[in-house]
């Protein structure tokens, strides 16, 4: 047999690296601007057109490239940034794999603008599928500019892989902020389709993260700052009483690089051991700068993880000093946090016996109780009106299986007819006897079904009732939160809120629905986005349920809400009027009954 084997064509070789190093737009980004950072950019701008579906460009002002350098950067395997392979094991640049662009290259149309310091004239460069199809000189300034058009042109299976606009945007946002972050001192712009989306001017960290999330981030951060032999950790977290049900805010750079890493996420969780709420997510902007030499980046392909050699010290001490800035704040809560002397760490962390501080205690959860705020704003007979809209009624049956509606009705009437007293059990259910047994309601979970009614038919039938602030209120978001609340303002003014101004990083509400209380407005609007954000596949959804739901969730009398005995009752009479009581809009059972029957099996076995 004659011989089989060749080598692949360069082309061909390249569009299968790019398979590994360009999953979708947002790679692209990731790619282009570590590029600028690696050339010493001060400022850098991302223009970006269709979710950068037909376009992303990045321009720089870094050193830019030579006329054979700029031919040279589109080979495989060609790299500035290392020369032996002992540079491996002490990268200070971002890149060193010298494949990115070679990948871009062979599954897009590309154009190059490239100038360095003491060049006269700078180079123009045009590759279509890895082969140059123009090359020229050009008065540029000095730096490069990059720009990827028609990704995936020529792969239409991955073109069509890509998902919708507004989830690859999410992705490219992301890769944005993790670059934003890493580099404080660079001057960073974002375009999409000709608006702005971020303008984040050179500035320290604490602004740097306020620029990006948004003003009122700024009140939420605790400086993190240790210095020990073998790491240094800076930073913040954000106060606990601030966690997030979704991980979003969650941020660590090794040596100024994005990473992810559970077990040093692990260390965070652990330092807020009993600050936090069931289920949530503290935020967290944790910087540590280690020896180069003591860490491995080469891994992963894409490089978000990385290997430390001393893992274990690493963890403990994390874990100690977030505890400790934490112990600090609740004892001594400054106003401004901004990298004052007095708050830096005094003590240090070279004996890693020396690690208990003292358990920090806060109060998370005043006590507040909304259904009472609601029970004075709203009258019970509200609810018992005819809740009759074909729509709204269509709208949620159909996200509902219902159990067993006979056995509701019969319950409500029931309990209807016996006047009988409620007890609370453990502040979490209420008990209750009715003529066929008793009945056992989770209050909490009550309370969402009854709000998210009442919620559901005020954004649909539109009456809600909206009571006007006697001072409008401004909150500031961040210019993709703008956006979003703009897109669903109808709905939210449906549900009862009014606006007054909308500007890029604020609104200004002037009127809320009547069971919402001004202290709640920010968190409501916030949990909505982070919903909304969550439920996202595609842009075809209805935002109207899961704007019900997520008022329902956030207003609702929560688990350890002592309740009056009025309370109570209300509550029970508001659940059986409800359409479909017996389940919570996430599907949980809101209540459950024994049976006579059933008692008399539990004493009869
Ligand atoms: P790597 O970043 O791993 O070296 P790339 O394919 O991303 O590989 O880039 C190849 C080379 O092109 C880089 O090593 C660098 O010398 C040069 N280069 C890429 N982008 C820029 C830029 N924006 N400014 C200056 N040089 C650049
Ligand atoms: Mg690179």
């Amino acid at each position: 047999m004659s011989d089989i084997i060749q080598l692949l064509p360069d082309h061909v070789a390249n569009q299968i690296a790019a398979g590994e190093v360009v999953q979708r737009p947002a790679s692209v980004v990731k790619e282009l601007l570590e590029n600028a950072i690696d050339a010493g950019a001060k400022n850098i701008k991302l223009l970006l057109k269709d979710a950068g579906k037909s376009l992303i460009q990045v321009i720089d002002d870094g050193k830019g490239m030579s006329t054979t350098d700029a031919r040279m950067c589109f080979e495989r395997h060609a790299t500035s940034k290392i020369t032996k392979a002992e540079d491996l094991f002490n990268l200070c640049t971002k890149g060193f794999r010298g494949e990115a662009l070679a990948s871009i290259a062979a599954i897009a149309h590309v154009e190059l603008k490239t100038k360095t310091a003491n060049e006269e004239l700078g180079n123009f460069i045009k590759i279509e599928g890895s082969k140059i199809s123009a090359q020229d000189f050009i008065a540029t300034s000095k730096g490069t500019s990059i720009a990827i058009k028609n990704l995936f042109y020529n792969i239409p299976a991955r073109r069509n892989f890509l998902k919708s606009n507004t989830v690859e945007t999410r992705h490219i946002i992301d890769e944005f902020q993790r670059v934003a972050l890493a580099h404080p001192d660079i001057s960073f712009l974002m375009h999409h389709n000709n608006n702005e989306v971020y303008h984040l001017k050179a500035s320290n960290l604490r602004k740097r993260i306020v620029s990006v999330f948004g003003a009122k981030m700024n009140e939420k951060l605790v400086p993190i700052n240790e210095k020990t032999g073998i790491v240094s950790i800076e930073g913040f977290v954000a106060k606990p009483e601030y966690s997030k049900r979704k991980r979003g805010e969650q941020f660590f750079f090794v040596n100024d690089r994005f990473i992810k890493s559970s077990y040093l996420n692990h260390a965070v969780v652990n330092a807020f051991d009993g600050l936090l709420e069931q289920g949530a997510h503290p935020s967290y902007f944790l910087y540590l700068t280690v020896p180069a030499n003591t860490i491995d980046i080469n891994i992963h392909p894409t490089k978000t993880e990385i290997k430390f050699d001393n893992e274990k010290d690493l963890y403990a001490m994390l874990r100690a000093t977030v505890k400790h800035s934490l112990g600090q704040y609740n004892v001594a809560p400054i106003l401004d946090f901004n990298r004052d002397a007095t708050l830096d760490t005094p003590y240090h962390l070279n004996t890693t016996k020396h690690q208990s501080s003292t358990t920090p205690k806060i109060s998370v959860d005043p006590d507040f109780n909304p259904f009472k705020e609601q029970e004075d704003k709203v009258p019970h007979v509200a609810y018992h009106k005819e809740k009759q809209t074909d729509n709204w009624q269509s709208l949620y049956t159909s996200t509902l299986s219902i159990t067993d509606k006979e056995e509701q009705t019969e319950l409500f009437n029931d309990k209807a007819t016996t006047s009988n007293k409620t007890f609370q059990i453990q502040r979490k259910y209420l008990f209750s006897s009715i003529k066929s047994g008793v009945v056992l309601i989770n209050q909490s979970l009550a309370h969402q079904r009854i709000l998210y009614e009442e919620f559901l038919e005020s954004i649909t039938v539109k009456e809600a009732n909206s009571q006007q602030l006697l001072f409008p209120v401004k909150i500031s978001f961040t210019s993709a939160e703008i956006e979003m609340i703009y897109t669903i303002k109808t709905e939210l003014e449906n549900a009862g809120f009014s606006f007054d101004e909308f500007t890029k990083d604020s609104v200004t509400i002037k009127g809320i629905p009547v069971s919402v209380t001004e202290s709640k407005i920010t968190i409501i609007l916030e949990e909505l986005l982070s919903d909304i954000d969550l439920e996202v596949p595609d842009a075809s959804f209805s935002h109207f349920d899961i704007m019900a739901k997520s008022f329902a969730k956030t207003l609702s009398i929560k688990t350890g809400t002592q309740l009056s005995e009025k309370e109570q009752e209300g509550l029970v009479d508001d659940l059986f009027s409800c359409k479909e009581p017996s389940i919570s809009p996430f599907g949980k059972p809101t209540f459950k009954t024994l049976t006579l029957n059933q008692i008399d099996q539990l004493f009869n076995s």
